[in-house]
């Protein structure tokens, strides 16, 4: 992908403009209450910048998938109060989305954010021609769009990539970090580089996998993904999450890569449960004898140790996917110890994904022990796998 036309922030006038800006500030909340605010602290420093230029700013951003409803628990009202902490200054917060009397009389040093965006059913919407009616909208606020939401630029949505077409733009900072950091894992690395998977699902990253495997020294695969893994090698995975019907791709992987000279790292030992639960007794088996009426939920001490030592040699690494139920203090070791081999590594680190970020500073890290934690996800996914990313291509 041809990324080196990425207009900056400062390419663009916005003294006395009005911006509206895209962010990403979909982080986790329980309960009404924000568990992880990385996302939002992301997002400070473009918008200090474009207050500092004298710029009006209003927010458009998305939280979870209300599927087009107005669903309460997603509103964004928790994360404007957080959002005004960060910044030291008021957020002014609008219910309406279109046709917002706030956004339409924002004023040079004040910032609005507007209502939950997914709460328009038109933001995600197939239909070209929807979109394009909302993205109307929220351009009708500004004279300029600036793009700072990494989380969502694989995303052909309205406020990410319609609207980009409609007014000038000019990338945030944060996307702008974010893609720097994607061209060093993707253009020339410095070996060896070591990429470690977990977290759910197979079927999310099989094509990263897939991507990569030309490209990687070593592949250590942990998470719930690791038992499809034990499946195609024949191996009985009791009740562990999987995948039957990539089972076969897996099978391909494993031949492919065996054919490159890459190093897939695998679980020798696990650590198992009767059932998906914080308060059940985990008990570390082999690799190889997973019992029938058990589920795995974490790689074991032995297999997190040998993946720890792999990324220790490792110049390069780039991190996605928990290594178990690190939600669940009994299952979090796996996901500790592989953190903690990344702080050590001499040369970049990366970790991806909402649940990996949220995880890493969860269980007591700092980000700045981590060369980037990035924001994104599936964006930075798509981008590994060397797809287009909508929203970057918008703003070429
Ligand atoms: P990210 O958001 O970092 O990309 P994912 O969304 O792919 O990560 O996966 C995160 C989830 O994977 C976590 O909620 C974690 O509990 C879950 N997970 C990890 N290991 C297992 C496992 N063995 N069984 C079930 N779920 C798992
Ligand atoms: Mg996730």
């Amino acid at each position: 992908m041809t990324i080196s036309t990425l207009a900056t922030l400062e390419s663009i006038a916005l003294h006395g403009k009005r911006v509206l800006l895209r962010c990403d500030l979909n982080v986790p909340l329980k309960d009404g209450v924000i568990t992880d605010d990385g996302r939002i602290r992301a997002s400070i420093p473009t918008i200090k910048y474009l207050l500092a230029q004298g710029a009006a700013v209003v927010i458009t951003a998305h939280l979870g998938r209300p599927k087009g409803e107005r669903k309460p628990e997603l509103s964004l009202s928790p994360v404007a109060i957080r959002l005004s902490e960060l910044l030291g200054s008021k957020v002014i917060f609008s219910n309406e989305i279109v046709n917002s009397s706030q956004a339409k009389t924002v004023k040079s040093g004040e910032v609005v954010l507007l209502e939950n965006i997914r709460y328009e059913a038109a933001e995600t919407s197939k239909d070209e021609a929807e979109r394009t009616t909302l993205a109307k909208e929220l351009a009708s606020y500004a004279d300029v769009f600036i793009s700072d939401g990494f989380g969502a630029v694989h995303r052909k949505h309205a406020s990410v990539y319609d609207v980009a077409k409609l007014l000038p733009h000019a990338a945030g900072y944060l996307v702008a970090a974010e893609i720097e950091v994607l061209k060093k894992l993707t253009q020339s690395p410095e070996r060896p580089y070591g990429v470690v998977l977990g977290g759910a699902k197979v079927s999310d990253k099989i094509g990263v996998i897939s991507n990569l495997l030309d490209k990687v020294n070593v592949l250590a695969i942990g998470g719930g993904m690791l038992f499809t893994f034990l499946a195609a090698q024949g191996k009985e995975i009791g009740k562990s999450l999987v995948e039957t019907d990539l089972i076969p791709t897996v099978k391909e992987l494993l031949s492919r890569a065996e054919e490159l000279g890459v190093k897939i790292l695998l679980p020798t030992d696990i650590v198992v449960a009767p059932e998906f639960a914080a308060d059940v007794k985990p008990t570390t088996v082999s690799a190889d004898a997973i019992p029938s009426d058990q589920m795995g939920l974490d790689i074991g001490p032995e297999t997190a140790a040998s993946f720890a030592a792999a990324i220790s040699e490792c110049k390069t690494v780039f991190w996605n996917g928990p290594m178990g139920v690190f939600e669940f203090p009994n299952f979090a070791n796996g996901t500790k110890v592989v953190a903690k081999a990344l702080t050590s590594v001499s040369g970049i680190s990366v970790v991806g994904g909402g649940d990996s970020a949220a995880a890493v500073r969860k269980l007591g890290f700092n980000d700045s022990e981590f060369g980037y934690i990035s924001t994104g996800g599936g964006a930075s996914l798509e981008y590994l796998e060397g797809k287009e990313l909508p929203g970057i291509v918008a703003l070429n």
